[in-house]
């Protein structure tokens, strides 16, 4: 690999995420997604994935997930999964498990994939099926996640949490132990894309996050105490944290996003931000890590603003999430306004405070569909 001086510090990306499509049977309304999708139809073609994976590898990328949309609508994906695991990849399929069929889970076992993440709306059907906007969703879903574990994958079950399904948790949780569940991500939502448009109808309030949270810790210590291997992960909302994330590890650190049409992207959201990034069609993979402007922008600190400039914390969170920044405050070198210190953390206290007293039901929610988003290409 050749570097120039300049780039003598940054590491490798090690995690590659590989947005094959933005076409997607259902319509959830936190999808992360641009919310313009709609007029971003070009996809990279076999031969192009299959070089960028190829280039990720060689760059030192071990981890692979196939995601979207929903990526088993590219019907190239079995030669996808074969060429990253000759290449050495471990492999992650992302999906909403729709368009999945017990064939496809043994097929896809034997071209090697590692991991599928089957990812469900609610634990009834009719409140999945209303949020994911498809009637048959939550039948599907529970078939294959018994076909992921018949085939013998670890089974990773994920549900998007909001102030709809947030009442659910324990049980979410007995279904995922029913289902034979080895891990259950319980994702708060993160309100980027289609998430921050829906933010008043989607954002739980702080007693019902205390309410989830004493659910989730009764349920495993339950766990613990039955000596049952499934683990659960409950990722908290950044709105009612006093400190940001680390988001991604840092710009530019870890992790590279390929969208759909080959843009490349520190992480899946960053397409929202007015910068310009690199196309995996123009340049080498090697080039758009190390030397890209759009890879750059945000890497160290000489970037920062106060009060993160002379903040003790920057080495722990980066300043937090450059989209999040961007969405509540329009500049994107801000300070996360999650952070307590920043002048426009007011704007979090805004959220929580309108959390409170919400009213919105899922029908006022704008569903992601394309006429929806048509409507966001013309706006
Ligand atoms: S979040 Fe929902 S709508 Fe978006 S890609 Fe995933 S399954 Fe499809
Ligand atoms: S001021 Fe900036 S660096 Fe300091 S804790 Fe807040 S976001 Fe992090």
């Amino acid at each position: 690999m050749t570097t120039s001086h300049t780039d003598h510090k940054i590491g490798p990306p090690l995690w590659l995420l590989a947005e094959l499509t933005y076409r997607c049977p259902l319509q959830c309304p936190y999808c992360s997604n641009p919310l313009d999708y709609a007029s971003q139809e070009q996809e990279l073609s076999t031969q192009q994935w299959l070089d960028v994976l190829q280039q990720g590898r060689a760059l030192g990328a071990a981890q692979l997930g196939f995601s979207g949309g929903e990526p088993l609508v590219r019907q190239d994906l079995p030669e996808l999964i074969g060429g990253a695991r000759e290449l050495g990849y471990y492999t992650n399929l992302i999906t909403s498990g729709l368009g999945l069929t017990e064939t496809k889970v043994k097929a896809f076992a034997d071209a090697g994939l590692d991991h599928i993440q089957v990812s469900f709306q609610a634990s009834d059907p009719e409140l999945n099926n209303a949020v994911a906007g498809s009637r048959k969703a939550f039948q599907q879903k529970l078939a294959m996640a018994r076909a992921v574990k018949e085939a013998g994958y670890p089974m990773v079950l994920n549900f998007v949490i909001h102030r709809h399904n947030i009442h659910q948790m324990t049980d979410i949780l007995a279904l995922c132990e029913n289902l034979g569940a080895d891990y259950v991500e319980l994702a708060t939502c993160q309100y980027y894309g289609w998430a921050f448009a829906n933010r008043e109808g989607l954002m739980p309030s702080r007693a019902q996050l205390a309410e989830a949270e004493t659910r989730v810790n009764r349920y495993r210590a339950e766990l613990v105490e039955r000596d049952h291997p499934m683990k659960v992960i409950f990722v908290t909302p950044d709105y009612y944290e006093e400190r940001p994330k680390a988001c991604m590890n840092g710009w530019g650190s870890l992790f590279l996003t390929v969208a759909p049409d080959g843009t490349a992207l520190p992480c899946h959201s960053a397409r929202l931000l007015p910068i310009e990034f690199p196309n995996v069609t123009q340049a080498s993979l090697e080039d758009i890590w190390y030397r890209s402007p759009g890879f750059n922008h945000y890497r160290g600190d000489g970037w920062m603003p106060e009060p993160c400039r002379s903040c003790d914390e920057k080495d722990k969170d980066f300043g937090g999430c450059r989209c999040q920044a961007y969405l509540l405050t329009g500049n994107a070198d801000n300070a996360d306004p999650v952070c307590a210190k920043s002048p426009q953390h007011d704007r979090i206290l805004a959220a929580r405070t309108a959390a409170d007293h919400a009213t919105a039901g899922l029908e006022d929610l704008t569903y992601r569909n394309a006429r929806n988003s048509r409507v966001f290409c013309r706006s």
